[in-house]
């Protein structure tokens, strides 16, 4: 063999070896998120006047702009709401599709939020179909659909969040879903959401849901209703496309700050370890199928060896000196794209 064609056999090789490691089942887990660079803080669930919101969209834009947001979807109940063209934020095309008083729908009580939409949902009324049919809907339009509040008042059963095929994600923090549990009595919102029962057992059983936190704001008047839960979405433009590529593919994560902001968190695969990194000290949990796998911190940094025998892992990143503030990372899933 000569020379150049040996180089040529060791390039293949090499290449072949690669491939077939990080093939092997079991010894990798497939991280959504890239790393460092800038983010975008979005807000997914609000409602406006047009629906049973108390502030106008062009009003509603602006606070968020004020806030720091870089993006909104108006997700106003089944319809959707113009774009009021403010200035220095986007706004995504929305809607919360939910059951109608003087029609209820095939729904049957779920509410889900269709971001992207390419039409509204009144045109042809097809905001009234089964949920199957919704979200086959909501893929041609080339939105993407996630379950709201699975917990209080329109609950999500588990067969419905693991069967429901086109569901990107679920709300893994609902701020008002939040403060009716914390109003019925102190403390059972944070317990409550310290479990994720919802999303841990559709994960557990294989359903591959992202997780997003909102407000689903209505009285814009209350403090405590609004910039509580948002995601914070690397997209490598301003644009409602590159921001819905970055929802769909979980390079994104869910942010919690019942009372100021919650910990910027940066994951990278380090080996076969996974390395988390935050902005101030915190407590760093591994969450697999069975729930808590390991706690680290407090400190500013975490490294996490990763047992292949789990099906998934997810990062809870939290203040070490409020647990109210809160950034969850999407699940990391074992040996796959
Ligand atoms: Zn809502």
């Amino acid at each position: 063999m000569n020379g150049s064609l040996a180089r040529l056999a060791a390039a293949v090789l090499c290449a072949l070896t690669t491939a077939v490691a990080a093939a092997e089942p079991g010894s990798s887990f497939h991280l959504s998120h890239g790393a460092g660079g800038a983010r975008l803080r979005g807000q997914l669930h609000l409602h406006t006047t047009a629906s049973d919101g108390n502030r106008d969209a062009a009003e509603v834009v602006r606070l968020y702009r004020e806030a720091g947001y870089a993006f909104v979807g108006i997700s106003d109940h089944n319809r959707r709401t113009p774009d009021p063209l403010v200035q220095g934020i986007l706004c995504i095309p929305s809607s919360e599709l939910s059951d109608r008083a003087a029609d209820r729908s095939p729904l049957a009580g779920h509410h889900l939020t269709i971001l992207g939409l390419a039409t509204d949902p009144r045109d042809d009324g097809w905001d009234r179909d089964s949920l199957e049919a919704i979200l086959r809907r909501a893929r041609a339009e080339g939105a993407l659909a996630f379950a709201n509040h699975p917990r209080v008042a329109h609950p999500w059963p588990l067969e419905d969040l693991v069967g429901a095929d086109g569901l990107a994600g679920l709300e893994v923090f609902n701020n008002r879903e939040y403060q009716l549990l914390e109003d019925a009595r102190a403390g059972a919102g944070m317990a409550y959401f310290r479990r994720q029962p919802a999303w841990q057992r559709a994960l557990k059983a294989g359903r591959r849901l992202w997780g997003t936190a909102t407000d689903d704001v209505h009285d814009y008047g209350d403090p405590r209703q609004w910039d509580r839960g948002w995601v914070e979405v690397h997209a490598g433009e301003r644009s409602a496309e590159a921001i819905l590529a970055a929802l769909r593919s979980g390079d994104f994560y869910a942010c919690r700050g019942v009372d100021g902001d919650a910990p910027r968190l940066d994951l990278a695969m380090e080996a076969a370890r996974l390395a988390a990194r935050a902005d101030r000290p915190c407590r760093f949990r591994l969450v697999g199928p069975g729930g808590l796998l390991e706690e680290l911190g407090p400190a500013e940094d975490a490294s996490f060896g990763l047992d292949p025998e789990q099906s998934f892992v997810r990062v809870e990143c939290e203040d070490a000196g409020d647990p109210s503030r809160i950034t969850y990372s999407q699940p990391l899933w074992r040996g796959t794209e």
